[in-house]
């Protein structure tokens, strides 16, 4: 008999687990709480095993064709001057060979689902009923329907996993707010991604596209890690009171904000759960073990786990059983993937010109010749050694 699953969420995590479970045969529905895809943010990674998995999707070629052509890393003063740089193949650099626009990434793992799946907007769950053979869902318009399996892909700020965990605390917060939006792009611009420490506080980046305009970040610390629901408006003030008097191309960034219609802007949480189901609900991605923009490894852990998940439904009837694999092989390299680096986040910011130039400085010299010399020596930042997961293989994969 088929079987049928409910994803809440069309990020990353939602669409690859629709992508596998579909190529099974089963009958997915994806819902989305926005009106259409979001597909904001900035460049992200695939790396690891998450390289093969897009690889067997048969869309690796397309993601690489969507390369932003970022150049590389440069940590820049208020002038724009460049302190320190860190091209893509160097040691330390942030920028990967496989780099994609968030967006572009959801809109190709979407494009790439079997057209048996089924996409609802402006939809999300109201509560679910966990039953012995099924789960019943209410939707927020108070209809109702019943699925064999219901998948939580909805994001760091999940409100679907309280439903499947229960109430309880699952975030681990960093002390840091990030934002993301998109600006136009001036002569002045380059193709590096940028890195401006402000005495202020502030970290801010600019960065190229491939869509003729620039990706901004801006990030500062804060202990307050519960904000009220923001309007696009809210976003917009609060971002303009930390970029005022930061200096470098902070005006022109709180400038560009007047035209900006989406905004990314909020607390970051690690997501730490002691287990990611219950019943015959479970949780993937960012909802279950969001490590934060700060590993680089979000959209990685959120690729392999939807294809362990979803291979594991695809190979096992007991669902309790299922849920067991998928934690035993996943849960060490999820908790590997949220290590944060040694002084990662706190290090990194600064109050005065005395700590922007000791992080300028830091940067200058791990950019520096002897020292890229040494960490080729012990691998540090090269891709092949990160690749340690060993990426279970599915005979269903395989046929699928
Ligand atoms: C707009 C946006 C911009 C981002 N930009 C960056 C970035 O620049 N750099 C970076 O490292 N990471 C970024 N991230 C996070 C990154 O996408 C994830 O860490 C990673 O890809 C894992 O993906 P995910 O599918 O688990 O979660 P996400 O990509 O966050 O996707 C979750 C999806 O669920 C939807 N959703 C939320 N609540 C509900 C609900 N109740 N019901 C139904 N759907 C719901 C969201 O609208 C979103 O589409 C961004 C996320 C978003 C949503």
């Amino acid at each position: 008999m088929v079987k049928s699953a409910l994803i809440a969420g069309a990020g990353v995590a939602g669409p690859t687990t629709a992508y596998w479970l579909a190529k099974h045969g089963w009958d997915v529905t994806v819902i989305e709480r926005a009106g259409d895809l979001r597909l904001g943010g900035q460049n992200i990674d695939i790396t690891d095993a998450a390289r093969d998995i897009v690889e067997q999707m048969g869309i690796e070629t397309a993601i690489k064709d969507k390369h932003t052509g970022e150049k590389g890393l440069m940590f820049v003063d208020t002038d724009n001057v460049s302190k320190a740089e860190f091209p893509t193949q160097s040691k330390g650099s942030l920028t990967r060979e496989i780099e994609i626009l968030r967006g572009d990434l959801v809109k190709i793992i979407v494009d790439a689902t079997p057209e048996s799946v089924s996409y609802r907007f402006d939809t999300t769950i109201k509560a679910l009923d966990h039953k012995e053979d099924g789960v019943g869902v209410t939707f927020d318009d108070d209809t109702t329907e019943e699925f064999d399996i219901v998948i939580a892909a909805d994001g760091m700020n999940s409100r679907t996993r309280p439903m499947i965990l229960g109430e309880g605390d699952y975030t681990d917060y960093l002390g840091v707010w990030s934002s993301y939006f998109t600006v136009p792009r001036i002569e002045a611009d380059n193709d590096w991604w940028r890195w401006y420490t402000s005495p202020s506080g502030v970290i801010a980046f600019l960065r190229p596209d491939n869509k003729g305009t620039m990706r901004a970040s801006v990030n500062f610390q804060t202990d307050d890690n519960d904000p009220p629901h923001m309007t696009l408006e809210d976003k917009k003030d609060r971002l303009r009171a930390r970029l005022s008097g930061a200096g470098w191309e902070c005006d022109r960034l709180a400038k560009a904000l007047d035209d900006v219609e989406d905004i990314f802007l909020g607390p970051l949480h690690q997501i730490k759960a002691d287990s990611w189901s219950h019943g015959r609900s479970v949780l993937v991605g960012d909802a279950a073990y969001c490590p934060t923009p700060y590993t680089g490894m979000g959209t990685t852990i959120a690729i392999i786990g939807s294809y362990i998940l979803a291979n594991e439904l695809a190979t096992h009837d007991d669902h309790a059983a299922v849920f067991a694999a998928y934690e035993e092989k996943f849960r060490a390299f999820a908790k590997q993937a949220q290590k944060l680096p040694p002084g990662v986040p706190d290090a990194a910011y600064a109050n005065s010109m005395f700590k922007v130039k000791l992080v300028n400085s830091g940067a200058a010299l791990a950019a520096s010749t002897p020292v890229q010399s040494v960490l080729s020596l012990f691998g540090g930042g090269d891709e092949e050694k990160s690749n340690d997961f060993d990426l279970p293989q599915y005979e269903t994969a395989r046929s699928a």
